[in-house]
C-alpha cells in the first residue's frame, strides 16, 4: 500500500521510512510542489489532522492513504514550551540549529542545567472516508547544551530516561525503539493495515 506523507522535514520523512518498511512511503513533495499549510490548531492532534487534510484535498485521489505526523518537545521549567510551537521557537523562518539554541538559551534563563521533558507525536490518517489520529510520547531530560549531531531537532539536547547518553549521541536503533514517533507508528501500522 502507498502512504503519503504530508511533511518534507527529512528527519521526519528518514525516521517514517525505516519504521515503515512494509509500506511504499512517498513525501507529497514527490508528486506536487509543496505549499504553505498554516499549522493554527490548539494541540499535536489537531495539526496533525489539518496537515493530512490539506495534502489528501490537494492530491484529489480518492485512493490514497495520506499520514501527517505533528509532534515537539516540552520541557518542564519552561511550563511545557515550547509544544506545538517547537518548529518556530527561534522565529517563524529559524531552522533546527535556531530553535536548539533558543531552547538551551530557555533553560539557562532559568537558571538550571536541566529540566524533566517529552517528546510528543501525534499522526493522523486521511482517507476518502476515514480520519484517525493516534500520539506516543518519549520521556526524559532536557539539558542545556547541545552533545552529538545524530537525530534531528532537539535530539542533541534530549537524554531519553533509563540513557545517560542524548539521542545526538546514541545509535538510531536506540530512538527508534524509544521515541514517540515510532510509538505512534506502531498504532497508525495496526489502522493502515485494517484500512
Ligand atoms: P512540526 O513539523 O510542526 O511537527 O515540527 C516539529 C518540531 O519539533 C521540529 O522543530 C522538530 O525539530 C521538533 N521535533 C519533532 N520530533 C522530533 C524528534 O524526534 N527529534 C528532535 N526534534 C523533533
Amino acid at each position: 500500500m502507498k502512504l503519503i506523507l504530508a511533511t518534507s522535514n527529512k528527519g521526519k520523512v528518514r525516521e517514517i521510512k525505516a519504521l515503515c518498511k512494509d509500506f511504499e512511503v512517498i513525501p507529497y513533495s514527490e508528486l506536487m510542489e509543496e505549499f504553505e499549510i498554516v499549522e493554527d490548531g490548539a494541540d499535536f492532534k489537531e495539526n496533525a489532522l489539518i496537515k493530512a487534510r490539506a495534502v489528501f484535498k490537494a492530491l484529489n485521489e480518492d485512493d490514497i492513504v495520506v499520514i501527517a505526523d505533528d509532534s515537539g518537545i516540552s520541557v518542564d521549567v519552561l511550563d511545557g514550551k515550547p509544544g506545538i510551537y517547537s518548529a518556530r521557537h527561534a522565529g517563524k523562518n529559524a531552522n533546527d540549529k535556531d530553535n536548539l539554541h533558543k531552547l538551551i538559551q530557555d533553560i539557562k534563563d532559568k537558571n538550571v542545567t536541566s529540566s524533566p521533558a517529552h517528546y510528543t507525536a501525534a499522526i493522523a490518517i486521511v482517507t476518502k472516508n476515514s480520519e484517525y489520529v493516534v500520539h506516543g510520547w518519549m520521556y526524559g531530560t532536557a539539558i542545556a547544551e547541545a552533545i552529538g549531531d545524530g537525530g534531528f531537532g532537539y535530539d542533541p539536547m534530549f537524554i531519553p530516561l533509563g540513557y545517560d547518553k542524548s539521542l545526538g549521541q546514541l545509535d538510531d536503533e536506540v530512538k527508534k525503539k524509544l521515541s514517540h514517533r515510532s510509538k505512534a507508528l506502531e498504532l497508525a501500522r495496526v489502522i493502515i493495515k485494517s484500512l
